[in-house]
């Protein structure tokens, strides 16, 4: 499998995104929600590069499965701990492909009532969307390629690699 982004590259521009977040939320307490589970080890690394008393939360939606295509089906498999109301509430996304899964989530997040709503993907893949999200910090913008490592997987395995390589790949 070829490396697409390593474990350095991956953790300089998280350190480059968590100190634009500082910025952009200084003086509140943002709620970071990550989507397991391929956002784990990117919310780890990202929640610990923002220098401000953010709070944590996790939430589940089913994804590809087995297939490298999207099914387009999206479901809610784990919810959230705690409310939204009058958060600042900061999805963290480990890739947005198609946007499916993320145009969902912020639909139901977003009848919760948080003060705002902001999205941090770690990677992009423009060139796939169906619909159309907004995503206010992406860590990398990357070709039509499937990638694993780095909390990624396919068929839930390689998310333990420390870098992102691009499956299949020689
Ligand atoms: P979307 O709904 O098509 O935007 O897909 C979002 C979800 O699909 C992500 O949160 C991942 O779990 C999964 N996904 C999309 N592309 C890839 C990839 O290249 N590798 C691994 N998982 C992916």
């Amino acid at each position: 499998m070829k490396v697409l982004l390593t474990h350095d590259a991956i953790q300089a521009r998280i350190h480059e995104m968590g100190r634009e977040i500082a910025r952009d939320y200084a003086g509140r307490d943002p709620h970071l929600v990550g989507v397991l589970k391929g956002a784990c080890t990117f919310m780890t690394d990202l929640a610990q590069a923002v220098d401000l008393p953010l709070t944590l939360d996790y939430i589940a939606v089913s994804s590809y499965g087995a297939a490298t295509k999207s099914s387009g089906e999206v479901k809610l498999v784990k919810d959230l701990d705690q409310g939204l109301e009058g958060r600042d509430l900061l999805v963290v996304e480990d890739i947005v492909d198609t946007g499916l899964t993320l145009n969902y989530l912020l639909n139901v997040l977003k009848a919760r009532g948080p003060r705002t709503l902001k999205v941090a993907a770690l990677l992009s893949k423009p060139s796939r969307r169906l619909v159309e999200v907004r995503v206010d910090y992406i860590g990398f913008s990357i070709e039509d390629h499937f990638v694993v490592g780095y909390g990624l997987d396919y068929n839930e395995k390689y998310r333990n690699l420390k870098d992102i390589v691009i499956y299949g790949a020689d």
